[in-house]
């Protein structure tokens, strides 16, 4: 099982620091893998019982890229894990499916763990099941979904950040979707907290959680933690 958290634009060096010290401080259950996703100035060498990654990064080693960080910066940590096509980077940042593929297969190259991130909008929900197909296969276009690396987070924008998580039996039936797709472990996003995960986790063919707001607390964190592992 896996259980990460995506801090997203939350938390400082420091208080990433103190945030994965109280994490350290719990009993890692053996068969749940955790990750941690800091902002890029909160990345380090970090002793943890996660698996610390990137929330983004641009496909190249370096260069001029204003604003962006490639693959010299996160060598420095030892980061060899992303997430790639977070809605967030879609739908506030304008990242194509182009680029996002270009990510991809480059960071692929590299051997990356890649969590990549899918998910429909609201305005596409309410077009139907065959609408939320089509869309979601356009958002593995340029993807190598048979890639050993690969984690697929399915995320409905409408879910993400709002309280709102999606149902078990609609998660239940994209994940089928997906699953005649790729072999890959299917994580569900979208509104996961203490109150709601036991009911995510235990859903057919789903291998754990992508948490963003329930996951900056880290006594939220490990709450779920704990509840997992009874899972
Ligand atoms: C996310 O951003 O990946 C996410 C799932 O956020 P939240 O848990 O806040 O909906």
């Amino acid at each position: 099982m896996i259980l990460a958290a995506n801090f997203k634009m939350n938390h400082t060096r420091a208080s990433t620091r103190a945030y994965l010290q109280r994490l350290n401080s719990i009993e890692k259950p053996a068969h749940i893998d955790l990750f941690v996703f800091p902002p890029f100035t909160a990345l380090d060498s970090y002793e943890s019982i996660a698996t610390i990654g990137a929330q983004n990064a641009y496909c190249a080693e370096s260069g001029s890229y204003t604003g962006e960080i490639g693959l010299a910066q996160l060598r420095e940590f030892g980061i060899e894990t992303l997430i790639l096509g977070h809605s967030e980077r879609r739908h506030i940042f304008g990242e194509s499916q182009e680029l996002i593929a270009q990510k991809f297969a480059f960071y692929k190259e590299q051997g990356f763990t890649i969590f990549y991130c899918i998910g429909e909008t609201l305005e596409v929900k309410e077009r139907g099941e065959d609408a939320i197909h089509i869309y979601l296969q356009k958002q593995l276009e340029g993807i190598d979904t048979s890639y050993d690396k690969l984690i697929i987070a399915y995320e409905p924008v409408w879910a993400i950040g709002t309280g709102k998580s999606a149902t078990p039996e609609d998660i239940e039936k994209i994940l089928a979707f997906l699953a005649s797709h790729t072999d890959a472990p299917l994580l569900y996003g979208g509104s996961v907290k203490p109150a709601n995960i036991a009911e995510i986790l235990r859903i057919p063919r789903c291998a754990g959680a992508l948490i963003g707001t329930a996951s900056w607390d880290v006594e939220s964190f490990i709450e779920m933690i704990q509840i997992a592992k009874e899972i």
